[in-house]
């Protein structure tokens, strides 16, 4: 692996900063910060249209969709400098990282040419249907039901937890196609628009923030068959593809250093005066995003030689939580009361980082594929 950054990457870095730092000047800002909120995602649509204008929004993405125009570095470049500053894309970095790859792979011409485009303008937001109220973790055990009804499916049931559910256009649907099947083979995917009758999203409040959880109640939804992503009954393939991307799509680390920085600046503009304690556990926080930006790195390394997904993806998914939370600990030790403050540095990042080992894939399952796939350990 080669540490250093090639000329064209660090000036695509340079040319990056200076386009955010000028686009973002002054309106990204209060209610436009919070991921999911009506102001974010109209400001995604404005700030996601200029990226793309420079070729800039999917520049990883293969040519004939739209893309092509950057190296696989820059992908991560990319979702560094905006992680670091809150993600301005708004919730479209999902279309991005995983969703258009995922149509890319495995949809029809006439999925890829509906959806492929939208995605590329930044024009369109997705959001993705997989947990249920007993299907978190053990996602191979969902229930939702999608019946055949000649050229339909009807769909019966029930998704939990869906980010960006009231303002997607679309959702990345999984549901059981046949439930006498052993249960990773019976499930497929559907690409439903989020306005089709029989499908009714109501808001879950959280501590996260406002507008991040929503529920989806299916009720005789009918959905065309060609919407359906991949071969039937065997979307698990398609959406265990699609989560591997998932896992570095969102570099958190970014987020957590520029968190710690900006704690670390305003100790200072506090005239607080850090322990020799509390430096060691600033060194270790910085440390542990340091670390987990390599094994990102080690992620993308592999995915640039065309080597297909594998343990690496879990091991940088759980360094970014180990970092997400050290710095969510270290930030609160350093802001101390003023940690109380709605809208602190501490009390964002802590309650960000306690949400960062649940989402994507919780951190304990990370571990166990960890365990069995890159250990060998026996199956607990
Ligand atoms: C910020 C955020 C955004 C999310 N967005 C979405 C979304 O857009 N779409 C969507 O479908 N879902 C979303 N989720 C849901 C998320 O995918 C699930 O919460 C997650 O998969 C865990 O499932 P669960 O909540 O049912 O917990 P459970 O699976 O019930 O787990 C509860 C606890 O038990 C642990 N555990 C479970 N099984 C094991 C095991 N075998 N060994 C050891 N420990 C275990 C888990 O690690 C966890 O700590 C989001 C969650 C968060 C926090």
């Amino acid at each position: 692996m080669e540490f250093g950054w090639s000329d064209e990457d660090a000036t695509f870095r340079n040319d990056l900063r200076s386009f955010i730092a000028s686009e973002l000047d002054g309106g990204w800002e209060g209610a436009v910060r919070h991921l999911g909120s009506p102001e974010n995602v109209a400001y995604s649509i404005t700030f996601n249209a200029r990226l793309a204008e420079r070729g800039w929004l999917t520049p990883h993405w293969p040519a004939e969709h739209g893309g092509g125009k950057s190296t696989p570095w820059q992908h991560i470049i990319m979702g560094e400098e905006l992680w670091s500053i809150g993600e301005p894309r708004g919730p479209q970095y999902m279309n991005i990282n995983w969703i258009g790859p995922s149509i890319m792979a495995h949809g029809t011409p006439e999925q890829k040419a509906l959806h492929l485009p939208l995605i590329a303008a930044g024009r369109v937001i997705w959001c993705q249907g997989f947990s249920e109220p007993d299907a978190g973790s053990d996602l191979a055990s969902l229930r939702t039901r999608a019946e055949r009804d000649g050229d339909e499916y009807v769909v019966n049931g029930q998704k939990v937890w869906t980010s960006y559910a009231s303002v997607a256009d679309y959702c990345y649907l999984l549901v059981r196609t046949n439930p006498l099947a052993e249960r990773h083979l019976g499930i497929s995917v559907l690409l439903v628009p989020t306005s089709t009758p029989g499908l009714k999203i109501t808001d879950v409040g959280s501590m996260v923030g406002e507008h991040a959880f929503h529920e989806l109640f299916f009720d005789d939804m009918r959905v065309p068959v060609s919407c359906r992503l991949g071969a039937e009954d065997e979307g698990w393939a398609v959406v265990r593809e699609a989560l591997s991307y998932e896992r570095v799509g969102a570099p958190r680390y970014a987020r957590a250093a520029f968190q710690l920085d900006a704690a670390m600046c305003w100790a200072r503009d506090s005239g607080i005066k850090l322990s020799e304690a509390t430096i060691e556990r600033v060194g270790q926080a910085y440390a542990s995003c340091a670390a987990a930006r390599l094994l990102a790195y080690r992620v993308m390394d592999e995915r640039s030689k065309g080597l297909p997904p594998g343990p690496s993806g879990n091991i940088a998914r759980a360094a970014m939580v180990n970092a997400d939370r050290l710095v969510g600990q270290c930030v609160l030790e350093l802001q101390g009361p003023e940690a109380m403050r709605s809208g602190a540095i501490a009390d964002e990042q802590f309650r960000k980082s306690l949400a960062a080992g649940i989402a994507a894939g919780s951190y304990e399952t990370q571990m166990n594929l960890i365990a069995r796939l890159r250990l060998n350990l026996p199956k607990g």
